[in-house]
């Protein structure tokens, strides 16, 4: 029998506690890219430049021309649970921004270099760069540049694939960020070269450059509304499935999710017409008030938890079997009703 005598308690010292939090958030390149835009559409931008070098393991760097971090407050905008963006309880149940946990930045600057530039409208810009703050020249906005992921938490970092995989991972991210915020210019570059440019535009156009062929040549709109939610986008039709997952976007309240309840419902509508492994293709937005739903489930706030499951199941079911049902009544050769 093992005994083990009492070993005293201590508390952890900050920097630790930062990796602990960190090891729920950023899994990986893509996760920083995640937070960083974010941050950068919570700030308002209307452009944001992203670089990608290594697969974002060595270098990710994200250039935004929102609102800026005054001077004062750069080293709180480092610190864990400093936000500027819930005051209270009641500000955090009626959440709008996208993040609101205060610990992104903590927890990336905890496992990588995390240098920070920002400007704010009528004054000088600045930067952070472990704890110590500098003047720096650049145009309203703010530049954040996260080097060498994992270098610090050896054990984090083998657990990285390689750089073309971590790569994909971060353009997947970005392209589900991008699809939600059509009206904000995109570039990415990777290793110095451009790999995505998305101008500002429709959510139309935006959807029309990011889904395959196949999706917009055989697809159908959603459009449902209670007076408590609203349901609106496109979903494929039988014959645009692919056994893929990657063309399955589901927004609530603006925020990329992966939500069970909602994949179930999407699952059921094409019960009837979609067999073995072929997945539905679909870009939906679910709009519902925010004291409705709860984003604080899951660091990542990739899962939701909706107040009434049952009643969003049904009506995103109903709403999107009612849109491809109207298929089969359609012209087989146009797809034309
Ligand atoms: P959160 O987004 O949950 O508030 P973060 O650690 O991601 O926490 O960011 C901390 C704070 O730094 C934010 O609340 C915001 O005030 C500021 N900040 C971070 N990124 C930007 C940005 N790109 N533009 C303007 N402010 C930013
Ligand atoms: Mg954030």
């Amino acid at each position: 029998e093992k005994r083990r005598a009492f070993r005293e308690i201590r508390e952890l010292p900050d920097q630790l506690i930062s990796q602990i939090a960190a090891g729920e958030v950023i899994e990986r390149p893509a996760s920083v890219v995640k937070e960083l835009l974010e941050n950068a559409i919570d700030a308002g931008s209307t452009h944001v430049e992203i670089r990608l070098d290594g697969g974002g393991i060595k270098r990710i760097l994200i250039q935004d021309n929102g609102c800026g971090i005054p001077k004062e407050s750069l080293s709180l905008a480092l610190k864990r649970h400093a936000t500027s963006k819930v005051r209270n309880l009641d500000e955090l149940e009626s959440i709008s921004s996208l993040g609101f946990r205060g610990e992104a930045l903590a927890s990336i600057a905890s496992v990588a270099d995390l240098h920070l530039s920002s400007k704010v409208e009528g004054s000088d810009g600045f930067s952070i760069f472990k704890e110590e703050i500098t003047p720096a020249a650049l145009k309203k906005g703010t530049r954040i540049e996260v080097t060498d992921l994992f270098y610090k938490t050896p054990a984090r970092r083998k657990f990285l694939k390689g750089e073309p995989t971590e790569q994909a991972h971060c353009l997947t991210c970005i392209k589900r960020i991008a699809l939600a915020n059509p009206e904000i210019d995109f570039s990415v570059f990777a290793n110095g070269k451009g790999v995505l440019s998305l101008p500002p535009s429709t959510l139309e156009a935006r959807l029309e450059r990011m889904m395959p062929k196949e999706f917009l040549e055989a697809h159908r709109t959603v459009s449902a509304e209670t007076p408590s939610v609203k349901l609106y986008g496109w979903v494929c039709l039988p014959t645009a499935a692919k056994t893929r997952t990657d063309c399955q976007y589901f927004y609530v309240n603006g925020r990329f999710v992966k939500d069970k309840v909602l994949t179930h419902a999407l699952r059921q509508a094409y019960a009837d017409v979609l067999h073995g492994s072929s997945q539905p293709l679909y870009c939906l937005f679910l709009e519902i008030d925010p004291l409705k739903v709860d984003v604080n489930v899951h660091p990542t706030k990739n899962e939701v938890r909706f107040r009434d499951s049952s009643a969003i199941h049904q009506f995103v079911f109903h709403a999107v079997e009612n849109a491809i049902s109207q298929s089969v009544l359609a012209d087989p050769l146009t797809g034309e009703l």
